[in-house]
Formats: structure tokens, sequence, C-alpha cells
């Protein structure tokens, strides 16, 4: 077949890899008029947004992502408008619930004022932060996902978000906000970032994914996040493009020859795909690039909703499992020094409480992780299920089957997953600085033709197809 495509030399561009910014990178340009081929090396395309039945029959679990602010604030969604190709989101009542103890708990809600007045002294401050990035979500997650456009979309918003992101989480909470209780619920956002919130920049993960809980919600696809893979090869099927699943790419010598090939992989395997094309300082570059903690998945298949102490946690998308902001400050800090966290702080989602498809008729399904060591291959399911009876403690009794996914087995999963990091690379300062490599262009490899598509672009992971809309648009420039 491969021999097929170099002998009718008929497509303009080649991505390697099917996930959300590989397709989207693969329509941006098959609306421009290229002819454009993705090669997948799964069996099927979507990448970061499949869903799959683990458990058992009738059971369909998200692999990977489930909650999709950033899906609907991306500019690049935006444009695309997948409603068109049927892709439909449901809302959970709630976006966000934070158990404290059992029996008492924080909410994000998606209205500003039925969030505050949980807050107390911190209600003002919630307000003038989170609240007025929710009032301009879409002036947010324009400059915060273009964040390298020219002249900035919008210099203020961004400004001003990226003033106050930079901080250390551990500095920013500890400073704006009074009562403990709010700290903890910042910190259960800030540490979606995988890294110890000590470090710079993870308060602007708080800020971002709180501000959008405001302004878009936190939804879920409907069917599950498979619905945005089909929905994104819809569309470039109606614009003429194909993509080819089972086709794993080891070497440039497996391609059609192409003006362009972009890869929605991450700097290790580009080295290994591409390394002879490419100049031995950028070789260097992406041989230095640092991956981050892994990540620990459990997905159940349960039969009734989560037996919270706090019923009302059951109709949360995600609730965050840390507690007090100390917890969370400490399972982190343990897991960014290499070390398992004893009290974990486990991210869970509930897809089935938004959208009841997911399972037979008052079933339900279930997904937590927990952040570990890169590459670690210690089994927490224990662990979580732990944490999450602290506040259900009947939680196992409901348990019909359970699925473990280990960093090597989301590594086996998608090769992007690298030692179970689901980022595409540490995403600190440095790295977010220069992803994968510090320039205008980040994107764009020293070679004419070759391009980087992944999460390891800017601005980074997360189902938003940014990194691909980026990549295609420099592609475009460079081929006008
Ligand atoms: C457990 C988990 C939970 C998550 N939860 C969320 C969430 O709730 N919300 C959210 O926004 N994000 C979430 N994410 C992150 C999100 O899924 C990723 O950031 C996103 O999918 C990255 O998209 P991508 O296109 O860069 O790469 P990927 O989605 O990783 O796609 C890369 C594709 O390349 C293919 N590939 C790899 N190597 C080759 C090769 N040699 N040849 C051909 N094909 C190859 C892979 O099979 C894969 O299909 C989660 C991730 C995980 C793992």
């Amino acid at each position: 077949m491969t021999e097929g495509w170099k002998a009718t030399n008929d497509v303009d561009a080649v991505v390697v890899g099917s996930g959300p910014n590989g397709l989207v990178a693969a329509i941006t340009l098959a609306e421009a008029g290229w002819r454009v081929l993705v090669l997948e090396a799964a069996a099927k395309y979507g990448g970061g947004a499949r869903t799959e039945e683990l458990t058992l029959p009738g059971f369909r679990h998200d692999v990977c992502s489930t909650a999709h602010p950033l899906a609907v604030a991306s500019p690049a969604f935006r444009h695309l408008g997948l409603g068109r190709e049927g892709l439909q989101l449901a809302h959970p009542e709630v976006p966000l619930g934070h158990p404290l103890e059992p029996g008492r708990s924080l909410y994000l809600y998606q209205e500003v004022a039925e969030t505050v007045a949980q807050l107390g002294r911190d209600a003002r401050t919630w307000e003038h932060t989170l609240g007025a990035l929710g009032r301009r979500w879409e002036r947010l997650s324009d400059g915060v996902l273009e964040p390298l456009a020219i002249p900035p979309r919008t210099p203020l918003t961004t400004g001003a978000f990226g003033a106050v992101g930079v901080w250390p989480t551990t500095w920013f909470a500890r400073s704006a906000f009074r009562e403990p209780d709010t700290r903890a619920l910042f910190a259960g956002l800030a540490a979606h970032a995988t890294l110890d919130l000590a470090e710079p920049l993870t308060t602007a993960v708080g800020l971002l994914l709180g501000g959008l809980a405001h302004g878009v919600g936190w939804p879920v696809a409907i069917g599950g996040s498979q619905s945005i893979a089909d929905a994104l090869v819809r569309r470039l099927e109606s614009l003429g493009g194909e993509v080819r699943t089972g086709h794993p790419v080891s070497s440039m010598a497996d391609l059609p020859a192409a003006r362009a090939v972009l890869f929605d992989l991450t700097p290790r395997q580009v080295l290994r795909i591409a390394g002879d094309r490419l100049p031995s300082k950028y070789r260097r570059h992406l041989a230095t690039w640092r991956y981050g903690s892994g990540v620990f998945k459990v997905d159940w298949a349960l039969d009734g909703p989560v037996p919270w102490v706090d019923e009302r946690l059951a109709g949360a998308g995600t609730v965050h499992l840390g507690a007090s902001f100390d917890e969370m400050v400490i399972a982190e800090r343990e897991v960014a020094k290499g070390r398992i966290a004893e009290r974990p702080y486990v991210l869970v989602a509930q897809a089935s409480a938004a959208d009841p498809s997911r399972a037979p008729e008052g079933k339900h399904t279930l997904w937590a992780y927990c952040h570990v060591p890169h590459g670690c291959d210690v089994d927490m399911t224990e662990a979580i299920e732990r944490q999450i009876e602290r506040f259900a403690p009947s939680f196992k009794e409901r348990v019909l089957a359970r699925h473990v996914m280990g960093p090597a087995a989301l590594e086996a999963h998608n090769a992007n997953n690298i030692g179970g990091d689901i980022a595409g690379g540490v995403s600190d300062w440095r790295q977010m600085a220069a992803r994968p490599r510090l320039s205008i262009t980040p994107w764009a490899a020293p070679d004419p033709s070759i391009f980087l598509c992944s999460s390891s672009t800017p601005p980074g992971g997360g189902v938003h197809g940014m990194c691909g809309r980026n990549a295609a648009q420099v592609v475009l420039k460079r081929f006008a």
C-alpha cells in the first residue's frame, strides 16, 4: 500500500498519528486544498480521544480524556463547529466537586455566584480572579491556546492571566485566599499540571481550568470522547482527507512522498523516525526532552452511582480527592521527587453522571487516576480505592468489574504516553517556553518538510487541537 502512494505521489501532506492534534492539523491543511493522509499506529483513530468497552459489554469507558472544557473553548474547535458532524456534548449538574471531609464538600459551579456563596472571606477574590476569567473565556482561550500569535490575540487578558499564573500555587493560594477550603479547591485544579505545586506556572493551570469551568463548563462528549475523534474524521473525509489505521511509522522510508510531514508524536519518537534528516544540535535538543511523572488509571463498571456520603457529589462530572491544600501539596511533591504518595491526589471522572449512554440502564462507568513517578510499576489500585472509600465507604460493593492501566499499559495503548506521561513532556516553565525548542515557530523542525504538531508543542496537553492547528498554519505559510 505504501508503495502505491510512493508511485502515485498523490498526497501533499502526511500526518503521523491521529490524536486530536493530528486530526486538526490534517483538517486545517485539507481546508486549504491540500491532499492529506493520516497514518495511525493503533487499530482505531483518536489518540487520547478513544472510548472502549474496557470492562464489561455495554460499559463504554474513555480510555484517556473525558472532561472537555478545552475542546469547547479552543479556537480550533470553535472554528470547526463539530456539532455539524454530529458531536453532542452533555453537561453534568456541576463541573467539579471537592470533598473536604466525609459529608462536606465544595463545588465549582458554572455560575460564579453559586460558587462564591460557599467561599466565605474569599468570595470577592474568587469573583475577581476565576470569575472574571470565566466572563472573558473567549479572550482567555484565544490568548492562552494561541500563545505565540503575532500580534498577540488578547494582550490585556493574557497579560493579566500571565502575571498571576506565573506564580507557584503554594504562593498564590496562600496569599490570595484566606479560607483553607478555598485553597484546597484551587490546589485540586492546579494539580492537573502534574507538577510539584511549588513550581512556577502551576497557578496558570488552576486559573485556566477554573476560569473555563465558569465560562463554558466541563462537559463530556455524548457516547464517549471517541465521538470527538469520529466528528473530526468525518470532517476530514468530507474534505477529501484519509485516515489509515494499523500503520505504525518507524522510519521516513515508511512514508509516501509529500511536501510536508507533520508528526503528532513526542520528540523521542520523532528522533527515532526522522533523526537522520535533522541537524545534530536539534537532535540533541530532542534527545534531552524531559518526560514527566506518569499516571495510574483505574476504570470501573459500577452497578449504581458512587455511594458518596455527600450525595450531591454524584452529580459532579469530576471529583478531586485530596481533601486539604496541604495533603495535595505533599502528594504532588512526593511524586515530583520520584516517590509514591501515601495519600495520592486522585482525579475522578464520572462521565455517566452527564451521559447515561455510557452504561446499561441504572449502571455507571467511572475512572480515576493518580500521579506516579515516571515509568513507575507500583500497583496503585488499592491506594486509589482507599481515597474513594474515605468519602464513599461502601464504594467497592458497587464494583462489577475493573480495568487497570499503569504507565506501561498507557504507553502500550498510545506510544505518546511515554512512561505514563500524558502531556507529551514535562509542562514546567522551561519546557513551556521551549516546546520543544525556543522559537517563534517551534512546530517547524530545521528540515523544511518536517513539523511537530503534538502536545509536545505549544500550547501543550489537552484535547483542544491547537498544537495541530498552529503547526498546520506554519506549514501553510511556509508553502504559500
Ligand atoms: C488517562 C488520561 C486522561 C486524560 N484526561 C483528559 C481530559 O479529561 N481532558 C483533556 O482535555 N485531556 C485529557 N487528557 C490528555 C489528552 O488526551 C492529550 O493531551 C491529547 O490526546 C493529546 O493529543 P495529541 O494529538 O497531541 O496526541 P495523542 O492524542 O496522544 O495522539 C497521538 C497518536 O499518535 C499515534 N502514534 C504514536 N506513535 C505512532 C507511530 N510511530 N506511527 C503512527 N502513529 C503513532 C498514537 O497511537 C495516537 O493515536 C488525558 C490523557 C490521558 C492519558
